[in-house]
């Protein structure tokens, strides 16, 4: 098995794999190609993979040679119009927002594996990128506000008087909420935490976070652990419920996030104006709309006297890390891929196999795809 790494785009410093991951590889009798310079910004350097065994090539010839192809960013329309059919591209296409790709591997019969779909059973934990990727946002989001807050989190009793702790409010305990509880209370803050799923207190709780209740959340079992929309009413209870919360907070941390969707609007305008002057937001929902109202995707500006960042994409920021832990999880799939002789198993039967193909043959498997994509 012939397996290429790409390049990633000048803004992704992530790469699917680095070169301590290509030792498992050899194990599933597959050899590795990749881009030169693929690693370099993820602190890989080429002949740290030539010494594990890797073969720099071109691209060209990684797009037309390899039966796997690996990379974080979707590859571009060109390099996909020149992959075979029977070449596997596993990427992050995040396929229930970007119809255009879907239909672009549909009409070239692309076989795609979207690692932003791995079904998230007990079997497919280590191979979560979801959660893996959460976790650095969540890491790296609360060191982000700290560093931009002009007063400390711990409590300091000094000499010169006594320092409060500050206050941190995160909304939403999925990976990247808890994570950033764990990392706020580590630092000394007093942490209160919003989220539509009741059954997250005891989590929330056990970080050392006080869960802040709001009554009437709609749940439903059938959604995978996910949140769902709300109603009118409770939206109404539970931004005002929030908007008291921030107005004593010093930093924010959005985190809330509906699958396939907008991300809710928690903070409105006038939520911001009644925050302290210093404080600090950071949304990492900013790439599917924000939590916050100001929030703008991308950038950090400063909004009545509170700093608001807008970032999805930490990740990128600590790009070693990522990248190991992305590889990890991409080694744990191909596991499922390739058996021990090198051959590929597309059984497409597989929980794991058929929730993470997308596009085979003309056709979308996964089912989740298909149920948003004929909507
Ligand atoms: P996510 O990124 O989709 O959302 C983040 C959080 O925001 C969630 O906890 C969600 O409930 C919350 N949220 C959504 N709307 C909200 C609102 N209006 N107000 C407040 N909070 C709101 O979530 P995630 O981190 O990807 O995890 C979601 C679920 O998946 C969790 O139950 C988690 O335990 C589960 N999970 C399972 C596996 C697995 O079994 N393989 C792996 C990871 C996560």
């Amino acid at each position: 098995m012939l397996i290429g790494i790409l390049k990633e785009p000048a803004n992704e410093n992530r790469i699917s794999l680095l070169p301590e991951g290509l030792k498992s590889l050899d194990k599933l009798k597959s050899s590795i190609i990749f881009e030169k310079g693929a690693g370099e910004r993820a602190y890989a350097a080429d002949e740290d993979y030539t010494q594990n065994g890797g073969k720099i090539a071109d691209i060209h010839e990684i797009l037309t040679k390899s039966n796997i192809i690996l990379s974080i960013s979707s590859p571009d329309k060109e390099s996909l119009s020149n992959i075979d059919t029977s070449c596997i591209v596993i990427s992050v296409f995040n396929p229930l927002s970007d119809k255009e790709t879907v239909d672009f591997l549909l009409q070239k019969k692309i076989t795609a594996f979207s690692m932003d779909m791995i079904p998230r059973t007990t079997r497919g934990q280590s191979m979560d990128i979801l959660s893996s990727m959460a976790t650095v946002s969540g890491y790296k989001a609360v060191l982000d506000a700290a560093m931009n807050l002009p007063n400390f989190l711990p409590m300091f009793m000094t000499a010169a008087g006594t320092i409060r702790p500050a206050k941190v409010l995160i909304l939403g305990a999925g990976v990247a909420g808890l994570q950033a509880i764990a990392i706020a209370r580590k630092l000394g803050a007093i942490v209160e935490v919003f989220d539509v799923r009741s059954d997250v207190k005891e989590q929330v709780e056990s970080l050392g976070g006080k869960f802040v209740e709001v009554e009437g959340a709609a749940e439903d079992a059938s959604a995978g652990g996910y949140a769902i929309e709300q109603t009118e009413e409770f939206k109404k209870k539970q931004k005002q419920l929030i908007h008291d919360h921030a107005a004593k907070s010093n930093i924010v941390i959005c985190t809330a996030q509906i699958p396939g969707r907008k991300a809710p609007l928690l903070i409105e305008k006038h939520t911001v104006k009644a925050m302290k002057e210093g404080s600090v937001i950071v949304d990492l929902a900013a790439s599917t709309g924000g939590n916050c109202e100001l929030t703008e995707n991308g950038k950090t500006t400063v909004k009545h006297g509170v700093k608001i960042i807008g970032k999805s994409d930490y990740p990128s920021d600590m790009p070693n890390d990522a990248s190991r832990m992305y590889g990890n999880n991409l080694i744990n799939l191909l596991k499922v891929l390739i058996d021990e002789d090198g051959n590929l198993k597309l059984d497409l039967e597989d929980e794991i196999i058929q929730g993470t193909c997308i596009t085979h043959n003309g056709e979308i498997i996964s089912p989740r795809l298909k149920s948003v994509y004929n909507k």
